[in-house]
């Protein structure tokens, strides 16, 4: 009883995020953690933006279906990201709300026409992508050819695995129509562009170089000096089984590679980052609700509905983990490796892999996983009654390790 009305009071008296802790290991000491706890470090987010705003050499905007909380927004509204990638109008309001002066990237490669006009009317959104000649002809339908509108249009190659998640199986042209259609954009009167996501947590530089390499072509063979290159989101965070080299290599190769393709005329350089920049700032604090010692079997109160879903898609990107009881983090040498579900009765809501945790880890221990902020909140459902979250604000995010 007392545990119930401990996490309701955060819930519901105070509003989200208002609790400032110094790190998540005090924030679970003094929290009862009956629903899972979200812990922000909007300090962590504001470096994340920045090593883009610093590093990168161009325009950073930031892809909102990573994390569309408001608090995200905000800061890094404030850190000085003027540019918002987004996929739905729903997006844009989330943005106009906090930001009314951000530039709207509709990057989305298929919209409806009424989500064309609602961009274009409501949001004073001038930018739209697209990646076929329908959805082209679309987009001038809605929105005439009145002077201003930007279209990106997609283009991708031929995967190479380099990322965890491939975006070629949905999205972009080939260099072949990506070519007409860049002239196409041409004659209806609007402003082309390219652009490419090389797949989120794409580890490999070496992808951007094959897409840069590949928009110097279709810009060749369409004829057309690209006054913008749009190179992606995709930069990677950090997880257990996944990360790359420091952003700053990515950076670099991207200046140098498209200093060799354009030489001396390059296009003007973006980028629209969502895993890399949202990643690092929050972590999930849950609770064990049952060991079953026998079986080494493990109970959570969040699982794949919940903030851990994007590990049962892919595997690499389980993320760092840590126990903590009573606001200390529990090092064991000895360890077991423990099947860990989460609360719901569906049996599918399981962790793709056993945990290697401390063997006396029991009831009411705290398991924090870290780098949760992208992909983990934002697809969290409701399932079974579950998915009801706390939030706080930490000073210092917990990151595992790697360089995130
Ligand atoms: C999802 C998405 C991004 C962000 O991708 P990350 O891998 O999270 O960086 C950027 N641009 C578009 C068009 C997207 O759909």
């Amino acid at each position: 009883m007392v545990f119930a009305l401990k996490t309701s009071s955060i819930r519901s008296a105070a509003p989200a995020f208002d609790e400032i802790f110094r790190d998540s290991a005090e924030a679970a000491a003094s929290l009862d953690c009956e629903a899972p706890v979200l812990c922000f470090s909007p300090a962590k987010l504001a470096a994340r933006a920045n090593q883009f705003i610093d590093g990168f050499p161009g325009e950073v905007g930031y892809a909102v279906k990573a994390n569309p909380c408001a608090k995200v927004i905000t800061v890094l509204a404030q850190a000085g990201v003027g540019v918002f990638d987004v996929a739905s109008t729903m997006e844009m309001k989330a943005v106009a709300r906090i930001c009314p002066t951000a530039k709207l990237h509709y990057h989305n490669p298929v919209k409806s026409r009424s989500e064309i006009a609602t961009a274009w009317h409501a949001f004073g959104c001038r930018r739209f992508a697209a990646d076929s000649h329908e959805e082209l002809a679309k987009i001038a339908q809605s929105v005439g050819s009145a002077s201003g509108t930007e279209i990106a249009i997609r283009f991708c190659l031929p995967s190479q695995d380099a990322s965890a998640h491939d975006f070629s199986s949905k999205f972009g042209a080939d260099e072949t129509v990506a070519a007409e259609l860049i002239r196409q954009a041409v004659e209806f009167g609007f402003a082309p562009l390219l652009t490419f996501h090389p797949g989120s947590q794409c580890t490999d530089p070496k992808a951007w170089i094959r897409h840069i390499e590949a928009a110097g072509r279709i810009a060749n063979t369409a004829g057309i000096a690209l006054a913008r290159l749009n190179v992606g989101g995709g930069f990677p965070a950090c997880y257990t089984g996944s990360a790359g080299p420091d952003l700053v290599t990515y950076f670099d190769t991207i200046a140098d590679c498209v200093s060799a393709v354009f030489g001396d005329h390059p296009p003007a350089l973006e980028c629209e980052p969502g895993r890399s920049i949202a990643a690092p700032a929050f972590s999930l604090l849950t609770c064990v609700k049952l060991v079953r010692a026998r079986s080494a079997d493990l109970f959570l109160n969040d699982g794949i509905y919940g903030g851990l879903l994007e590990a049962t898609q892919v595997s690499d990107l389980l993320p760092f983990y840590r126990v903590l009881r009573d606001g200390q983090v529990v090092t064991a040498t000895d360890q077991r490796a423990f099947t860990v579900f989460g609360p719901t009765c569906d049996p599918l809501d399981v962790l793709p892999v056993p945990l290697l945790l401390p063997s006396d880890v029991r009831e009411s221990d705290v398991i924090e996983f870290a780098g949760i902020g992208a992909y983990g909140m934002a697809t969290a459902t409701s399932f079974n009654g579950y998915g009801s979250v706390s939030q706080v604000t930490v000073k210092n995010a917990y990151t595992g390790h790697g360089n995130c």
